[in-house]
C-alpha cells in the first residue's frame, strides 16, 4: 500500500526516467527503487505527446491535492513546470534563453552590463602583481598558482578532512557518508559530483585545464563538504528515508533544484570560513605543504573576490551563443576581454554552454549564489543553510523567505 503523496513522487520519478530516454543525462543521478528504472528501460522511448499528457495530468493533480506540505507542493509543481519546458524543447520548439531558464530554473536571467565587469577589472588592477596588460597579469597570476596533479592528490586528504570536520560541527552529516575522488580528462566541467545514493558520492576532477592551488578548498567545499555531497546525502536521509518524498531520489540538471544545488555549492566555502580564516589556512598549512609559501594569501582573496564580479560573463556568452547566434570566435574574444580568460578557458566555456543539457545551466551558479547571499545577509547563515539542505526548496521559496525577512526587519 502506498500513500497518494508517495504516488506523486513515484509518478514524478517515472516521468523523469522516461524523459531521460529521449535526452540521456537529463537524470543526473537516480538512487530510488531499481524496478522503476528497469521498467522505464523496458518501455523504451515513449512519444513526446504521450509524455506531455502525463506531465500535464500530474501538474493538475498536484495543484488539486489537499494536504500536501506547501514546500513540497511548490517543489513538485515547479519541477513539473520545468519538465513541461524540457518536453517543448525536445519537440523542437524555439524558445528564448530567458524564457527557457524561467520555466526550467525558476529564475529569470538577464544580460549583464559590461560596466560590472569593468568594475571588477578596476579591483583587479589593484590586486594583481604588476606586469603587462590586465589580462596578461591575470594569466601570469593564474600560472603562478598552478599545481601538479600529484601534489593535489597529496593535499586532498588534508583538505577534505578539515572540511568534513567543520561541516560535521555545523550540520547533521549521515554517519555512513563518504566519497571518493577520481581524476579524469576530456570533460566540459572542472569537477563533478556523481551522487550514488546511500550517502555515497564519486567526485571527479578534470585535468584538461591546469589545476591551481587557490581552487582546492573551494572546489572540495563545492563538491563535497558542505556542498553537493553534503546536500544530497542529507536530503536523502531526511526527505527520502524519513518522509518518503521519492522525488528526491532523482537529481535533475534541468530543474529549479539545480539552482539550489549550485547556490548551496558556490556558497559552501563561505559557510565554513571567513576570508581571513581561509587565508590563515592557506598561509599555515596549504601553501607550505604545496611548496608555494611565496604566494600571498591576501592577494589570492582579493583576486577571487574581484573575479566573482565577472561571474555574469559566461551567462552573456550563453545569450550570444543561443539567442544572438554569434560565431564562436566573437564569443571567445568577448570572454577573453571581459573575464580575462585564456583562449583554452574560453573554448571550455563555449563547450559547456553548447551542450543541450547545459544551454542555460551556467546561470544556476551566479544567480544561485546571488540569491542565497541575499538570503543570508543579516540573518543566521547556518540556520538558513541547514534549511536549504534539509527541506524541499526552490528559488521561489527562497524569494519568499527573503520577502518575509524584510517584513520582519
Ligand atoms: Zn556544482
Amino acid at each position: 500500500m502506498s500513500s497518494p503523496h508517495q504516488d506523486f513522487g513515484e509518478q514524478f520519478v517515472r516521468l523523469t526516467l522516461a524523459i531521460d530516454e529521449h535526452l540521456p543525462g537529463y537524470v543526473d543521478a537516480y538512487f530510488g527503487p531499481k524496478e522503476w528504472k528497469i521498467e522505464s528501460k523496458q518501455a523504451g522511448i515513449v512519444s513526446l505527446p504521450n509524455l506531455t499528457d502525463r506531465v500535464n495530468r500530474l501538474a493538475a493533480d498536484i495543484s488539486q491535492e489537499d494536504g500536501l506540505d506547501p514546500q513540497r507542493r511548490d517543489y513538485l509543481a515547479r519541477h513539473v513546470t520545468a519538465m513541461q519546458m524540457s518536453l517543448r524543447l525536445l519537440s523542437g520548439e524555439k524558445v528564448s534563453l530567458a524564457d527557457e531558464a524561467e520555466a526550467i530554473y525558476d529564475i529569470r536571467p538577464e544580460w549583464k552590463d559590461e560596466s560590472n565587469f569593468e568594475e571588477a577589472h578596476k579591483l583587479l588592477e589593484e590586486a594583481l602583481p604588476p606586469g603587462g596588460s590586465l589580462r596578461e597579469r591575470m594569466l601570469d597570476w593564474k600560472r603562478s598558482l598552478e599545481i601538479p596533479v600529484e601534489k593535489v592528490k597529496e593535499l586532498l586528504p588534508i583538505v577534505i578532512k578539515k572540511l568534513q570536520m567543520l561541516t560535521h560541527q555545523k550540520f547533521k552529516l549521515p554517519d555512513d557518508e563518504s566519497f571518493t575522488v577520481e581524476f579524469v580528462s576530456d570533460q566540459p566541467w572542472l569537477a563533478y559530483n556523481w551522487y550514488l545514493g546511500n550517502s555515497k558520492s564519486r567526485i571527479e576532477i578534470n585535468t584538461d585545464l591546469p589545476l591551481r592551488v587557490s581552487f582546492i578548498p573551494g572546489l572540495m567545499a563545492h563538491e563535497g563538504y558542505p556542498g553537493h555531497h553534503t546536500d544530497l546525502s542529507i536530503k536523502e536521509k531526511k526527505l527520502v528515508d524519513e518522509l518518503k518524498y521519492y522525488e528526491f531520489t532523482v537529481n535533475l540538471l534541468n530543474a529549479p533544484s539545480a539552482v539550489m544545488a549550485e547556490g548551496i555549492a558556490t556558497s559552501a566555502r563561505e559557510t565554513l570560513f571567513t576570508d581571513e580564516e581561509l587565508e590563515q589556512w592557506f598561509r599555515n598549512e596549504i601553501l607550505p605543504y604545496a611548496g608555494m609559501s611565496h604566494i600571498d594569501p591576501k592577494r589570492m582573496t582579493a583576486v577571487n573576490n574581484a573575479s566573482r564580479k565577472m561571474g555574469g560573463v559566461s551567462g552573456n556568452a550563453a545569450f550570444m551563443l543561443h539567442d544572438q547566434r554569434k560565431g564562436e570566435e566573437e564569443i571567445i574574444q568577448y570572454l577573453q576581454r571581459y573575464d580575462l580568460s585564456s583562449e583554452q578557458e574560453a573554448r571550455q566555456t563555449i563547450r559547456f554552454n553548447s551542450d543541450p543539457l547545459n544551454r542555460s545551466y551556467t546561470f544556476t551558479y551566479d544567480v544561485g549564489y546571488d540569491l542565497l547571499e541575499e538570503l543570508f545577509r543579516g540573518v543566521d547563515r547556518d540556520h538558513y543553510f541547514r534549511r536549504l539542505i534539509e527541506e524541499p526548496v526552490t528559488p521561489s521559496q527562497v524569494r519568499e523567505w527573503i520577502e518575509k525577512k524584510h517584513q520582519v526587519n
